[in-house]
């Protein structure tokens, strides 16, 4: 009796470090959404509620830690379907300042981009719950300033008033499959349909290597990784299909908070950079190191799909 409790503990040990090595050798990841409560044009009769619903039942019931959405309050002017959305996000999920109208800091001054941070708080005040701090910030486009006296005046300001910088460091622009999958549910195209499934996959891993591959190559390791998704008509299609992806490439989910507690997330490029990307992007860029290859995105077929 006593050697069998042995062999017992012997293989809970076992199978406990089993499941302690799978979580180690795991990469963080932190899910974030852009641009709600909606990116891009849904297909006829489909609200953003529902779509937001639907989302965030996913989310749920595949216990993604907590997800920041971050919101443009500007698209709920006379928008009561938007209003619904944002409610519903900012009850399940954390909420954080996109600006109020996508303001693009390369078309603006710092002072101008300033006002658009502040313009969007009451907004976040009023949708916050309890636990969200919604002092986190996600520039548009990820532009961070084309001249290096409008990235510091920036980034002084969102100092002063408290705001942490949600970095990007993985993105494989899903925001382009939204409007396309919403031109095909319009024709009800299943052929094409099934081409942006396809596609929308096949980019995502080849995205995500990338990002790995640059981690690598800027910081000599693999870093905790914050992802970049927009909250448009194909999240709730293709979210189950990509949370599997990422499960099958090693990914932990994590929070925003957790995931950039990486010292990764200290640097800064602290130059002007145009168009420049996601903060992997950006560091690559001013280190001078090339992109290992890599197939590039099907722009071109996305924006002729379903037309
Ligand atoms: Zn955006």
């Amino acid at each position: 009796m006593k050697n069998q409790n042995l062999v017992c503990s012997i293989g809970v040990l076992f199978v406990f470090f089993l499941g302690l090595a799978e979580i180690c050798a795991a990469q963080k990841l932190a899910i974030t959404f852009d641009d709600l409560p909606l990116n891009g044009l849904l297909p006829p009769g489909v609200t953003r509620a529902e779509t937001t619903k639907h989302v965030l039942e996913i989310l749920k019931k595949r216990h993604v830690p907590p997800v920041y959405g971050f919101i443009n309050a500007k698209k709920l002017e006379a928008n009561a379907d938007g209003a619904e959305a944002l409610k519903l996000w900012a009850a399940a999920e954390p909420v954080g300042n996109h600006t109020y109208s996508h303001m693009d800091l390369e078309q603006n001054t710092a002072e101008a981009f300033e006002r658009e941070i502040e313009e969007n708080e009451p907004v976040l005040e009023l949708l916050k719950e309890e636990a969200n701090d919604w002092h986190w910030f996600r520039y548009p486009y990820l532009h961070e300033g084309d001249t290096v006296e409008k990235r510091r005046a920036v980034r002084a300001f969102l100092k002063a008033h408290g705001y942490r910088i949600a970095q990007v460091t993985l993105d494989w622009e899903d925001y382009l499959w939204n409007t396309a999958y919403a031109r095909c549910v319009a024709k009800n195209d299943a052929k094409s349909m099934e081409w942006l499934r396809s596609s929308y996959l096949s980019t995502a891993s080849e995205f995500l290597d990338l990002g790995r591959e640059q981690a690598k190559l800027v910081y000599g390791r693999e870093i905790s990784y914050v992802l970049l998704m927009h909250l448009g008509a194909y999240s709730s299609t293709i979210l189950p299909d990509a949370l599997e992806l990422l499960k099958k490439k090693g990914f932990k989910l994590v929070t925003l908070e957790e995931a950039q507690s990486d010292a990764a997330y200290e640097s800064d490029p602290d130059v002007g950079l145009h168009d420049a990307g996601t903060l992997l992007d950006q560091m690559m860029q001013v280190k001078g190191i090339k992109d290992p290859e890599h197939a590039e995105k099907p722009y071109k077929e996305i924006e002729s799909v379903c037309q």
